[in-house]
């Protein structure tokens, strides 16, 4: 493979610090200026730099003007580059929309737990080609706005067959692969959940445990309680699978501390905490991931990131791509949202859209865009990436790049 010299950057955020290359000081983030911003400082900042691509892997890095000589360059001419989005929280193995029921929910409708049973009844329904073909839509749409790493979750089988075969197809498709069995009883074991929970925790996670990395729970009201939660995790650990946890997204409850408890790598929504699971969440290595895409859509109030910042827990931002509750496919529609309604800065919401991300999901090779990190990389059509938040709902992502290749285009060639 050659070496190809990324060059003309107009601002390069790496995410790396201390700054990779030595007696390279980085330029001062506006953001940051006049006082301390972790946030800011943490990104990276880098102008006048370039980079070299080399067997998918960032070579090199440093000030453009003691760039070495490569097989090919690319110059952006003048564009922005960020590390490509680490989109943590996706569930992308379903048929059919719900777009009715987001009608309804607009006109006052709320929203609950049992949508999710519409979408289960479709993707039974649907054979794998078009699950198949449903996953790589959506893996393509994140693509084209800048999305480098995506996690998928089954969910929507209820199952032990379709389980299997959404998490098959999700381990084709995607960066990793969540069992999400437990996303809700389905209608025909109502009346005898204790035998679906024993049907998760025993043969559906045997079945599914090589396709999987990782086993997830929705521990909610309305869904899975404490001990039912207990029981699959349980079983997940025992399997060698780790752990992440749909935990505190419609009210108080004990999710949280079971995430921070079975060391899961991330308690996902967040959006109702107390002190103690401020307290947990800072404690530990869990990352609180924030799905702001689902408050926007079920017309929610937002979770308090600002309150989870302060304590020192680390934030990821993911979009929870979902036909249910957030059909958004979109990182820096989640950013512009997290800056305008989470208060994040600016600079706090991308770092917890790559390296938030890339913690979440135990990745220490992507989400930055230090030396040796995989080149997964985006483009934008925007001199700074302060322009993710400044211009909301603006296709800014000029290309998208993953192991040092070009995956999405959707800006002009570069000159
Ligand atoms: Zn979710």
């Amino acid at each position: 493979m050659s070496s190809t010299l990324v060059t003309g950057i107009g601002e390069l955020v790496t995410n790396s610090y201390p700054h990779p290359v030595d007696n390279y000081s980085a330029q001062q983030d506006p953001t940051s200026a006049g006082g301390s911003n972790g946030a800011s400082d943490s990104l990276g900042l880098l102008h006048d730099a370039a980079f070299v691509i080399d067997e998918g892997r960032i070579a090199w890095l440093g000030p453009a003007n003691s760039a070495p000589a490569c097989d090919e360059q690319i110059s952006v001419d003048g564009r922005a580059i960020i590390p490509g989005f680490v989109d943590s929280h996706a569930h992308l193995a379903f048929a059919g929309d719900r777009a009715a029921e987001f009608a309804a929910r607009m006109a006052g409708t709320p929203y609950t737990a049992g949508g999710i049973r519409t979408t289960v009844a479709a993707t039974r329904a649907a054979d794998d080609d078009h699950l198949r073909a449903n996953i790589r839509r959506l893996v393509t749409e994140m693509a084209r706005q800048g999305t480098t790493t995506v996690e998928c979750k089954t969910g929507y089988g209820l199952t032990l067959e379709d389980e299997l075969r959404a998490i098959r197809l999700a381990r084709t498709e995607c960066d990793a692969t969540t069992l999400l069995g437990a996303h809700v009883v389905p209608a025909e074991f109502a009346d005898r959940r204790s035998e679906y929970v024993q049907l998760v925790a025993g043969p559906m996670i045997e079945a599914c445990a090589p396709y999987a990395d990782y086993v997830d729970v929705f521990c909610e009201r309305g869904a899975f309680d404490e001990a039912e939660t207990r029981t699959i995790l349980t079983a997940a650990k025992a399997h060698g699978l780790k752990i992440r946890l749909h935990a505190n997204q419609l009210g108080l409850g004990p999710g949280v501390q079971l995430a921070v408890e079975f060391g899961a790598a991330s308690a996902d929504h967040c959006t109702y905490l107390d002190e103690k699971d401020i307290e947990a969440l800072a404690g530990s290595t869990t990352v609180a991931t924030l799905l702001p895409g689902v408050e926007f859509s079920t017309r929610s109030p937002y979770p308090d990131a600002r309150r989870l910042i302060e304590a020192g827990a680390t934030v990821a931002l993911a979009s929870d791509c979902n036909p249910g509750s957030c059909y958004t496919s979109s990182m820096p529609f989640c950013i512009a949202l997290a800056v305008r309604e989470l208060r994040m800065t600016p600079a706090e919401a991308l770092l917890a859209a790559t390296r938030g991300g890339a913690q979440a999901l135990n990745r220490e090779d992507v989400g930055h865009l230090g030396i040796g990190a995989r080149a997964d990389f985006a483009v934008l059509d925007a001199p700074s990436y302060l322009h993710l938040a400044y211009r909301p709902g603006v296709p800014l992502v000029h290309s998208t790049w993953k192991n040092g290749r070009e995956i999405a285009r959707v800006g002009p060639p570069f000159q």
